[in-house]
């Protein structure tokens, strides 16, 4: 690291809040901050607690899940110490009956989450994890080695290196970032910080997991290094929440981080299988997956052996260092721009207008919000390919502090249009679109149904 950019960007963290400093510079600055030896320091000293599943054991400093999360929050710690006290560190314990069949007992589960409390709007929350436990080819073997260094010590590191960097800069919503337990069991620790955050009428903007993020060379021996996987879910259609997150990942990622994409991939995870981000998903929150876009499955849920002169297991030498950084370049562009911009605006209404081919969009904007600007595609395409500023779609106050923009030549009929909000500093929150006008009504289709066969039920 340069001396010089540590010294700018101590400054600028200095800087008061209401200072407005351009987004583009403060993501350029945490970015260039992002330390890849601090990202493999992590995943290999994770890999060196030999086991991290959640039977393991708890009472060794060395070994077991116990000293792997003891060292996770000294770790948080010490990053909150530097923070000037914005950052706060906690466990969360739950203990949960064991999903997997043939686990013997319940054990407690325990997610170790840091809180960058927001300065003007707290009570918005960004989360990001990746989840410490790990597991070997037996599911329910807590005592053999498990070195999960890209299952997932490479999603823990992503997230605490994004901890890191984004804790030394203030935003105005809440950002979160966790170290999560028992996802190999079933998304034990997820399901009980995103039921926990629900019940606590907790507003979760977004959340992301980092999960699988450390592989980049294929089973067909080409390098896959220049993008990651984005999965999203959705009940139906293409504009659910996770979809508009998805996409304002792809705009951060573009916007900001040179030479690495983010694939969108419209499902919420790869076929018949889960992560933590589903469990926010469950509860109404927006959430998406990142991982590789090629994974080994010669490392993944693998003992530690040699077969056929191959080595299996989830060892760190396989770990591209550099692509976890590249990963986190991401996260920290995502959430940059999400906790700095203003809420997105509350879309009412579209309509075409009928005496020519232009849309219309009524909306209101969050209070004190000056700048917005529009977005379309056409049905089929996966992200945004239009955009126009506010100025130029002649917005107009209908009434009650309603807003109608007017986006000329663009046919509603063909395409979907959002707007977003813009701050004072540049930054873009994720879109906001009104309600597609023939979602499959579930309740009525059940009710037909029951018209439709009066035997049923014999
Ligand atoms: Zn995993």
């Amino acid at each position: 690291m340069i001396p010089i950019t540590i010294a700018l960007f101590a400054a600028l963290a200095a800087l008061p809040a209401q200072d407005v400093v351009p987004v583009v510079k403060r993501v350029g600055l945490a970015v260039a901050m992002i330390d890849r030896a601090a990202i493999e320091d992590t995943v290999r000293t994770l890999v060196g607690f030999g086991t991290r599943h959640v039977l393991s054991r708890t009472d060794s400093d060395t070994q077991g899940t116990g000293a792997a999360r003891r060292w996770l929050q000294r770790r948080y710690e010490e990053i909150a110490a530097a923070s000037g006290g914005r950052l706060t560190v906690e466990l969360q314990s739950a203990t949960v009956p064991c999903a997997r069949p043939g686990m013997p007992r319940e054990v407690p589960i325990v997610n170790v989450i840091a809180t960058l409390r927001g300065t003007t709007d707290p009570g918005r929350i960004y989360v990001v994890g990746g989840h410490y436990d790990s597991r070997n080819s037996n599911g329910a073997d807590g005592e053999g080695v498990a070195p999960g260094a890209v299952d997932d010590a490479s999603g823990t590191a992503v997230a605490m290196e994004a901890c890191r960097v984004l804790s030394l800069l203030q935003f105005p919503a809440t950002v979160i970032f966790v170290a999560y337990d028992g996802e190999e069991q079933g998304l034990l620790g997820s399901a009980a910080h995103a039921k926990a955050l629900a019940e606590a009428g907790a507003e979760v903007d977004g959340m992301i997991t980092c999960d699988i993020v450390g592989n980049t060379l294929g089973m067909d021996g080409a390098r896959y290094d220049r993008h990651l996987r984005c999965f999203s879910y959705a009940a139906s259609g293409n504009d659910s929440l996770g979809r508009s997150l998805a996409r304002a990942a792809t705009y951060a990622a573009t916007t900001h981080v040179k030479e690495f994409g983010v694939e969108l991939i419209f499902r919420g995870d790869r076929y018949g299988r889960g992560g933590d981000h589903r469990s926010f998903f469950e509860q109404g929150f927006p959430a998406v997956r990142f991982t590789e876009p090629r994974e080994d499955f010669s490392r993944q849920h693998q003992d530690v052996v040699v077969r056929d002169g191959r080595r299996y297991g989830d060892l760190p030498d396989y770990a591209d260092f550099d692509y976890m950084a590249k990963v986190t370049q991401v996260v920290v562009a995502t959430l940059t721009e999400l906790a700095s911009a203003p809420r997105a605006p509350l879309v009412l209404s579209a309509q075409l207008r009928r005496d020519r081919y232009d849309t219309e969009l009524v909306f209101q904007m969050p209070p004190g919000v000056e700048r917005c600007e529009f977005v379309w595609r056409k049905t089929t395409e996966p992200d945004w390919t239009g955009v126009v500023d506010m100025r130029t779609a002649g917005l107009e106050t209908v009434r009650n502090g309603r807003l109608r923009g007017t986006l000329p030549g663009v046919c509603l009929d063909d395409v979907v249009v959002g707007v977003r909000s813009i701050g004072a500093d540049g930054s873009r929150s994720r879109v906001a679109t009104p309600q597609e006008p023939d979602r499959f009504d579930q309740r009525r289709a059940a009710t037909n149904r029951e018209r439709a066969q009066p035997e049923s039920g014999k």
